[in-house]
């Protein structure tokens, strides 16, 4: 979960500018580093926290936007780059005392570019794609294999970035952490604040002879087919994530990952809602009035259905178990619903015709019979 930078200051969202700046003053006087009940930790935290809430322009941003960061943060599952699960750790306090956390990331995760954050971390970023599986496919499951063209990890250096069989010797700036720490005097005293070594790009390492086929970055733009697994159960505009199958990271770091974004076609037999699945049986006017044993296909075969005597139309048949497989859970299924629809049929012989006629009179009932049928009877009597 992100941080509330107003929980962290401890004022109201509509606090003042003159409140906001007297909480931050207080607290980062009783946390300071330097103080015996000091709290590094809490310290940046409260730095954090003012350098979006002390300008009004970020503030804006972040009563606008706050959240949206926050499930940005959500969705890539905390993994982001070396330092994963800690949202800011790459952020730090930047030399100049002002925090290296740009709203303009938020602006990038919602239209999904590249975001500096990401970038600054290394990490390859996150890709989308839309797959499209047959309506038996998504209810069943199914191995399926995706071709995309990404810019994957550059074979000849491994993604090291250095031309095979020469040195990668470690960054002189930083000394292999990747990062580099200042001490900056101010008004509280020492402050340490961290960023990201320009040198290697957080990577600690440089390579001697930069790679002659990705020019030094360890990623190539290039096509690759992955074998993904379809649970079974899955439904339309689902997604499923495949971890690390998104762009490589910069000279090996860790990979973004992949999310499918699922389209089921529709089924002419079946309609889908979430687990049960719904289908139509026509059944005859003598079918329904009498009962009758109708062979109904489903998925996984075709079954006995019987259909007792007086059946109406729009009567439903439950079929237990043969829906859709539970996500994650196959061994529960929903069932099937099948609906009678009474066909009346269009065509009648003769015979059948006098039948019907016959079957009204015992009823009751008064039919028009058009003229044509008296014609045809009469018709058959004269040749
Ligand atoms: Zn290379
Ligand atoms: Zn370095």
């Amino acid at each position: 979960m992100a941080k509330n930078y107003y929980d962290i200051l401890g004022v109201s969202k509509s606090a003042s500018e003159d409140e906001v700046k007297r909480a931050y003053r207080k607290l980062a006087h009783q946390y300071h580093p330097d103080k015996d009940k000091g709290n590094e930790g809490k310290f940046k935290e409260i730095n954090e926290a003012y350098q979006v809430l002390g300008s009004q322009e970020k503030r804006q941003q972040y009563d606008t936007y706050g959240q949206t960061f926050d499930q940005a943060q959500r969705n890539g599952g905390g993994g982001y780059g070396p330092q994963g699960g800690d949202p800011f750790g790459g952020f730090g306090v930047g030399g100049n005392g002002g925090v290296e956390f740009d709203l303009g990331d938020i602006f990038g995760d919602i239209f999904g570019g590249r975001t500096d954050r990401e970038a600054r971390r290394n990490r390859g970023i996150d890709l989308e794609m839309g797959l499209t599986l047959e309506f038996e496919e998504a209810v069943f499951g199914i191995e399926k294999n995706v071709t995309l063209e990404k810019k994957d990890t550059c074979k000849t250096c491994k993604g090291s970035g250095a031309q095979p069989d020469t040195k990668i010797s470690t960054c002189p700036k930083c000394h292999g952490q990747g990062q580099i720490l200042t001490m900056k005097r101010t008004i509280f005293g020492q402050v340490q604040s961290r960023a990201t070594c320009d040198r290697c790009e957080g990577t600690g390492k440089i390579p001697e002879k930069p790679c002659h086929t990705c020019g030094g970055s360890g990623i190539l733009r290039q096509e690759k087919t992955i074998s993904v697994k379809i649970p079974a159960g899955i439904d339309d505009s689902q997604r499923i994530r495949v971890s690390g199958e998104g762009e490589a990271g910069y000279r090996g770091s860790s990979a973004g990952d992949l999310f499918l974004v699922i389209r089921v076609r529709p089924s002419k037999e079946f309609v889908r809602d979430g687990f049960t699945l719904h289908k139509e049986l026509p059944v005859s006017f003598t079918q329904a009035a009498l009962g009758a044993k109708i062979i109904v296909k489903t998925l996984d075969g075709d079954i006995e259905l019987k259909i007792p005597s007086g059946t109406q139309s729009g009567t439903v048949f439950k079929v237990k178990g043969r829906g859709v497989p539970h996500v994650n859970d196959s061994d529960r299924r929903g069932d099937l619903l099948v609906a009678a629809r009474l066909i009346v049929p269009g065509k009648l012989s003769k015979k059948e015709k006098e039948l019907l006629k016959e079957l009204a009179d015992e009823r009751g009932e008064v039919v028009e019979v058009d003229p044509g049928f008296w014609d045809s009877i009469r018709g058959t009597f004269s040749a």
